[in-house]
């Protein structure tokens, strides 16, 4: 198994939640848990020194100012295609960069696809499910999905004096926010399910209630 960074260390926590912030010293957990992730697979593995490698995501510039500025192309942050002791060609693609929300739902109509469940409960974008950029609705719509996982966190950033939003805590924030509306119960057991055996393909392609609502995600 890949282990980076290795084992000696003791483990340790800043017990406090990652920040509402663009910045990834502070939002660590985009670091911590996607970026990191892939850099630590692509420099550990030896099958990423030889050929190319193209790495392909999804970031587009309506969903805020800092991804309006990522190029659609570039050497990837593992690229070292000029390295003098390791060579390894890397790049980074993001193809739907310049598109429009529309263009998104167009395509995935144009080729019948069902999307993620979630989508149909009413969520606009989907990141992890309890996203630190989540919107008072969408917290208010995790409680009523899940109100054990929404307690769970309520209670850390109590118990760590520190909240996620950077001046309400999540229990003040959800005060007036509106769950999303007739969340369906088979829906929902989908969408917390660890696997998805429904279909993915469909002849009866409809726009899912989610589409074109509230944008909240990662910047
Ligand atoms: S989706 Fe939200 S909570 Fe998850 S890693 Fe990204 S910024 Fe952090």
């Amino acid at each position: 198994m890949l282990q980076a960074g290795g084992v000696r260390g003791s483990k340790s926590t800043r017990r406090k939640f990652p920040q509402v912030s663009a910045n990834l010293q502070q939002r660590w957990c985009s670091g911590c848990l996607k970026i990191d992730v892939m850099d630590m697979l692509i420099n550990n593995q030896e099958r990423f020194k030889h050929g190319k490698t193209l790495v392909i995501t999804g970031e587009r510039a309506q969903e805020s100012a800092a991804r309006a500025k990522y190029k659609p192309f570039e050497p990837h942050r593992t690229d070292r295609r000029d390295g003098k002791r390791v060579k390894r060609h890397v790049d980074h693609w993001r193809p739907i960069h310049d598109w429009t929300e529309e263009q998104v739902w167009e395509i995935i109509e144009r080729n019948n696809i069902l999307v993620h469940p979630a989508y149909r409960l009413g969520w606009g974008r989907l990141s992890c499910m309890t996203c630190i950029f989540g919107s008072p609705n969408q917290w208010a719509s995790v409680k009523e999905i899940d109100p054990d996982r929404f307690d769970r966190i309520a209670a850390y950033e109590k118990e760590f004096e520190c909240s996620i939003h950077r001046t309400k805590y999540l229990a003040e924030r959800i005060q007036g926010a509106k769950p999303y509306e007739d969340m369906d119960p088979l829906l929902i057991a989908q969408s917390l399910d660890h696997g998805y055996a429904a279909p993915i393909f469909v002849d009866n392609w409809q726009l899912p209630s989610g589409a074109f609502g509230e944008s909240a995600g990662p910047t």
